[in-house]
């Protein structure tokens, strides 16, 4: 049996089916695989599998006290008549690179991937641990990953989910997302304010004692279903190794061959999944990490030095603002030879000093993995519409700031591999952004869908289509100090 450690003490230790249902180790620190060296997947074994068999083999690696039927029922209950595309991650091919599409899931963004599946194996990951409690996710979001978790846990047995979003910090789209989100175990509701109101909201939750006695006597456990989660991980690695594949049996790549993945990153977990892809044996050149203005991961793989002492800026590509990568702890634990001590100092610096510098032996490392580049607000509105008028394909602005660092990256490199940019959603969700870069103009989100769909001759996906017309269910907003109530409530109809 495999056995996960906190990156910061190898005294906490988990089994697979704990870590998912956990999520953090006690310690603050992020549960890791200790003998990741050890697991290896050739991808010429996998040349004739399909996306599910590929992600069954997969996740049966990493997750090894699960059996293959329950991962494969897992799979197709995540998977199966969900995506908009029969090969789920369809690649395609734009100039001389290809842009591997992760949003033909039913929220349009890439986070669909793997919060279909976790939820999927927390519920086996319940009845292995026999726990006897029910579980209630909670999450703040700025958008995207709030739908995504709502639509993978919907429904489930056992489990609940709250979401929480700031009623005036997304977008439109965003909106009618949650407010019209159907079933029988999900609360949505605004709060008063911006992200950091509706973090802070959640944050009141996990440490207010009195609700978590009223949690008790209802017997709910609280949990998260937020990135640092391995369970969230492991899917993410599927696309690369269906990616590379993709290439080979379309004769454009031998197999064996190195191949470059650009992706835009926020969090740390799509790349952080990419160096796993790379660990197990999939021929991986380099991952380019590409940041939007809050360039910390940037200026971090090319100096060693992780800064959060600057101004946090608020850009087109929302999903990928932020100042602290928090599974870039995963990734350290890796290259400081798994040595917990290092991890829990430099994440301790980063807390007290608010930065810290790794080795120059450390930084080499890193480098074997990573080229890194940004690119700002208006050159990624650029990159929408001069690549639209190039070549016809419509960037969203995420993709677009991918898009962009792989120009620069090809112009300094001069690598002859095969280049991969990862597309993490539809451009129809950032339509203010989209219209903006194609000269498009309308008060409302909706109208100016159908203006991008007109002029663009891209096709509206079905689920941003019919939401203007769909039921509004949830109508809640409430301050930040009236959440214990809501969850109260929402706990007391649950179980009525
Ligand atoms: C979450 C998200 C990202 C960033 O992914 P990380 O795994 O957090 O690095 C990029 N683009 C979109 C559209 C996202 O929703």
């Amino acid at each position: 049996m495999r056995f996960y450690q906190s990156t910061r003490n190898p005294m906490l230790k988990a089994v697979a089916s704990k870590v998912v249902l956990q999520g953090l180790a006690d310690d603050g620190g992020l549960y890791m695989l200790n003998d990741l060296e050890d697991l290896h997947l050739d991808v010429e074994d996998c040349l004739d599998l399909n996306y599910q068999q590929l992600a069954t083999k997969i996740l049966g690696l990493f997750l090894d006290d699960f059996t293959n039927e329950e991962l494969a029922d897992c799979v197709r209950n995540a998977y199966n008549g969900k995506f908009s595309n029969d090969e789920i991650t369809p690649l395609v091919k734009v100039n001389d690179d290809y842009i591997l599409e992760l949003f033909h899931g039913p929220t349009s963004a890439f986070k669909d991937m793997a919060l279909l599946l976790l939820p999927q194996l927390m519920q086996v990951a319940l009845k292995k641990q026999e726990l006897q409690d029910d579980i209630l996710i909670l999450t703040a979001t700025s958008g995207d990953t709030g739908k995504a978790a709502l639509e993978g846990f919907k429904n489930l047995d056992r489990i609940h989910i709250m979401v929480f979003y700031p009623d005036s910090g997304v977008s439109a789209i965003q909106k009618r997302q949650m407010m019209t989100q159907e079933g029988n175990n999900v609360g949505v509701c605004a709060i008063e304010g911006n992200f950091d109101d509706a973090q802070s909201a959640v944050k009141r939750i996990f440490t207010s004692e009195k609700l978590k006695e009223f949690a008790e006597e209802k017997h709910i456990q609280f949990s998260t279903a937020n990135s640092i989660n391995f369970g969230r991980l492991v899917p993410q690695i599927v696309y690369y190794y269906k990616a590379y594949i993709d290439l080979v049996h379309r004769g454009e790549i031998e197999c064996g061959e190195l191949v470059d993945f650009v992706v835009p990153t926020g969090n740390f977990g799509n790349i952080l999944a990419g160096t796993f892809a790379k660990r197990l044996g999939l021929p991986v050149h380099k991952l380019v990490c590409a940041s939007n203005s809050n360039h910390v991961l940037t200026d971090f793989m090319q100096t060693g030095l992780y800064d959060k002492r600057r101004e946090f800026l608020k850009t087109t590509s929302p999903s990928m603002d932020i100042l602290v990568s928090s599974n870039l702890e995963r990734y350290l634990y890796m290259i400081c030879d798994k040595d917990e001590k290092i991890v829990k100092r430099y994440m301790e610096d980063l807390q007290r000093q608010m930065y810290y510098q790794l080795s120059d032996d450390q930084l080499a490392r890193l480098k074997e993995d990573f080229y890194a580049g940004y690119s700002n607000d208006e050159e990624t509105l650029k990159t929408i519409s001069s690549c639209f008028r190039q070549t016809g394909y419509l960037l969203d602005p995420h993709t677009a700031v991918g898009y962009k660092v792989c120009q620069q990256y090809k112009q300094e490199s001069k690598t002859p591999y095969k280049k991969i940019v990862l597309a993490t959603a539809s451009p129809y969700k950032f339509v203010r952004s989209i219209g903006k870069s194609l000269g498009l103009e309308s008060v409302d989100e909706f109208e100016l869908m159908k203006q991008i769909a007109s002029v663009t001759r891209t096709e509206i996906p079905v689920p941003l289509q019919i939401l203007k017309n769909k039921e509004i269910l949830h109508r809640n907003v409430i301050k930040t100090r009236s959440i214990d109530e809501y969850v109260k409530e929402r706990i007391k109809v649950w179980q009525e």
